[in-house]
């Protein structure tokens, strides 16, 4: 535990369970000494996340559907309730149909196609107009991708579409805000077995793949991501904006099977 974090209010978005992305990052900020609140989408996920939020202190836990303009609304009433501003924000969302998360992209359907882009890119943004305004001193913004935005992978479809624009995203908010004093990056994480990820087809393979290619000859967790995000929402991060950090055990640097990459 250090005090990197000491002083500072953040808002968690996208909080499922313990394996989250999410919960890496929260727990990574609450062991730097941030204060947190939580946004979780729907009742069912309320008696997940409280008892979440209550272990690193905290009990602002507060509902939130991001596919609902008077909900983010909502969320950000409530926030101001317990706080008058904000330094940093995680955005951990993201939504595809399953069924279309595996065949070809080209079968999209357009109102898949519609829903994917609101709740993975929109939403962002739509949380950002809010968060701004309560960034009264600056403020960090991060959210998450996936490789699937820049190159094909197999399954990720629609999603590694709504990724790239997630990504261009990042780097116009980067710009408005940017004036402002608030930083807008993006971390790009390695496969990481999650509910999310579970609805990828042949996610073990791919998980596989990267474990046996990567740079680092391993996976990596939700604590790698939460150290890295740490570096991005606090003062470390200064001077860094618009960027798609990897964290991916230097997957997106390699050319070709490694050599000694057994069989899958
Ligand atoms: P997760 O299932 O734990 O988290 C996804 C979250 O999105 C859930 O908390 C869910 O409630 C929330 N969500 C979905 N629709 C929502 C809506 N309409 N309103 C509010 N919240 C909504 O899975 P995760 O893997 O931790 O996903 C977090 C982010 O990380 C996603 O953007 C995902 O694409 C990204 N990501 C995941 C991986 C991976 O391999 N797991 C890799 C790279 C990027």
């Amino acid at each position: 535990s250090n005090t990197l974090m000491a002083g500072k209010r953040g808002l968690i978005m996208g909080l499922a369970n313990d394996k989250s992305i999410a919960w890496g990052i929260a727990r990574a900020c609450a062991d730097a000494g941030a204060e947190l609140a939580f946004s979780y989408q729907g009742d069912a996920l309320k008696k997940r996340v409280e008892p979440l939020a209550g272990q690193l202190g905290s009990k602002i836990v507060l509902p939130c559907d991001v596919g609902d303009e008077d909900s983010i609304d909502g969320l950000f009433k409530a926030l101001r309730t317990h706080w008058s501003s904000l330094d940093f924000i995680v955005h951990a969302i993201g939504f595809s149909d399953k069924n279309e998360l595996r065949g070809r992209y080209v079968d999209t359907t357009r109102g898949n196609f519609m829903m994917t882009m609101d709740i993975s890119v929109y939403s962002f943004t739509a949380v950002m107009q809010r968060a701004e305004k309560m960034m009264k001193n600056g403020g960090s913004a991060v959210t998450l991708t996936y490789y699937g935005a820049e190159r094909i992978m197999p399954h990720y479809n629609v999603m590694g579409v709504a990724k790239a624009a997630l990504e261009a995203s990042v780097r116009y908010m980067a710009e408005d805000l940017g004036k402002d004093g608030i930083r807008v990056n993006a971390i790009s994480a390695g496969p990481i077995k999650t509910l999310a990820a579970s609805g990828i087809g042949d996610f073990r393979y791919i998980m596989k793949w990267n474990e046996y290619n990567s740079p680092l000859r391993r996976n990596v967790t939700i604590e790698d991501v939460g150290k890295s995000a740490l570096y991005l929402l606090s003062d470390l991060g200064s001077g860094v904006t618009g960027e798609t950090h990897h964290v991916d055990a230097g997957y997106h640097v390699v050319g070709m099977k490694a050599v000694d990459a057994p069989d899958i």
